[in-house]
């Protein structure tokens, strides 16, 4: 059986060498996307110098040695409007965003003025270059933005809109083919019949691997032989195959004794609690994760296993969820020769200090704690841990960014 990590280094040594095929798409649809090139610059951010406050304009060498004084208001300057250039010994009266007129160098907050359309009484020093946005002091055009390989967020995509870029190279979509095995499942909306409960697994899997930029199509599988030897044969179509369920020991698991006959087993069975059937192989070329079928180490395996890997076969680096060092608010009584994830909150003590509290519904078909937990607490193979001990987490919401 593979530690977590020998899973970890055998999946890198699968990789790919080659990267995917890239397409260029506009800004608007590239959330998520994969970074095939760094972007550069367009513009100067910003692309002239600014102001950051509603004032006056000055030219600092205009106000007298105390800084106090009156200068003629000889301009009105909005945002949007070209400046003129300042008259010497004048304010421009302007806005946040409105552009510095040549000759300024200064703003004056209009809270620190007396004035009136024609004149402007200043009555307090301000600093010399005060308030002043200056032109390409946050990026600098031509400047390289991102890098390769990253994974586009929200704020990203803004940082790329106000260099000026409308469109940008990432790697292609890849395809992700979900097989969900179990005879037992019925999909939610089908009226529940006797022996059968509801399939979670396709709904929780179809959202992380679509939030991952993923396309997803979704196959149902009957507990069968042939009927999962045909499906995995045809599935090696998609980029990758992530199937739930089947992987364990029992006469009705098929997928592990399908994948020998169909493709090759890389590995199967780790040493991680929950989840510890975990399978991967590939079928001509297409990897294959076989996650377990409980709903709870479909998850922790997706989380800790599948997912690195699923990243950089997108073109994104082999990106391991962090994990964050926090103290205990708990101890164990007996060590297990796995690496265990409990689902776990983080609760204040009155000092404001957080620990991580397990939460009481551990078993791996529990849904509801998974739901309530905001972290997964690392305990490794063979330790104990005592209240206060530094263990690690991950924040599961980090799985959504
Ligand atoms: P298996 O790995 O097929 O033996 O399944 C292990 C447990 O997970 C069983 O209790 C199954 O009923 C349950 N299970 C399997 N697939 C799903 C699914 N898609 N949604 C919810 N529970 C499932
Ligand atoms: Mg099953």
């Amino acid at each position: 059986m593979l530690s977590v990590e020998q899973a970890l280094q055998a999946l890198q040594q699968t990789l790919p060498d080659n990267k995917p095929a890239t397409e260029t798409v506009p800004l608007r649809a590239a959330h998520r996307r994969i970074l095939a090139a760094a972007p550069t610059a367009k513009t100067d951010v910003p692309p002239a110098s600014n102001s950051a406050m509603d004032g006056f304009a000055i030219a600092f060498k205009d106000l007298n040695p105390d800084g106090i004084g009156t200068l003629k208001i000889s301009a009105r300057q909005p945002a949007g409007q070209v400046p003129e250039k300042l008259a010497p010994g004048t304010a421009v009266r302007l806005f946040t965003g409105s552009e510095i007129p040549p000759g300024a160098d200064t703003v004056v907050i209009q809270e620190n003025c007396d004035y009136d359309n024609a004149q402007v009484q200043i009555k307090s020093r301000p600093e010399a270059g005060a308030n002043v946005r200056l032109q390409g002091e946050d990026i600098e055009r031509g400047q390289s933005l991102l890098q390769r390989g990253r994974r586009l967020s929200a704020v990203d995509i803004a940082l790329l809109a106000a260099a000026g870029i409308d469109a940008v190279n990432v790697y292609r979509r890849l395809s992700a083919q979900l097989i969900v095995t179990g005879n037992e499942l019925a999909r939610p909306g089908e009226p529940l019949q006797a022996g059968q409960i509801y399939d979670s697994n396709s709904p929780m899997l179809q959202a992380l691997l679509e939030n991952m930029g993923f396309t997803v199509a979704l196959k149902r599988i009957a507990d069968n032989y042939a009927d999962t030897v045909s499906m995995l044969l045809e599935a090696a179509t998609a980029d990758v195959i992530i199937s739930t369920g089947g992987v364990s020991v029992g006469e009705e698991d098929y997928i592990g004794k399908a994948l020998s006959t169909a493709g090759k087993t890389e590995f199967w069975k780790i040493a991680i609690k929950p989840g510890k059937p975990l399978l991967f192989g590939s079928i001509n070329h297409t990897p294959l994760f076989g996650l377990p079928g409980n709903p709870v180490s479909a998850l922790v395996t997706f989380c800790i296993i599948a997912r690195p890997f699923l990243s950089a076969l997108q073109g994104d680096e082999f990106y391991c969820l962090r994990h964050w060092p926090v103290p205990a608010g708990f101890s164990t009584d007996k060590k297990i020769a796995r690496q265990q994830y409990l689902r776990a909150r983080l609760v204040g003590d009155a000092g404001g200090r957080l620990f991580a509290k397990p939460l009481a519904k551990q078993g791996s078909a529990m849904l509801s704690s998974l739901s309530d937990a905001e972290v997964l607490v690392r305990i490794p193979s063979d330790t104990l841990v005592r209240e206060g001990d530094r263990i690690d987490v991950i924040a599961l919401n980090e799985l959504l960014t």
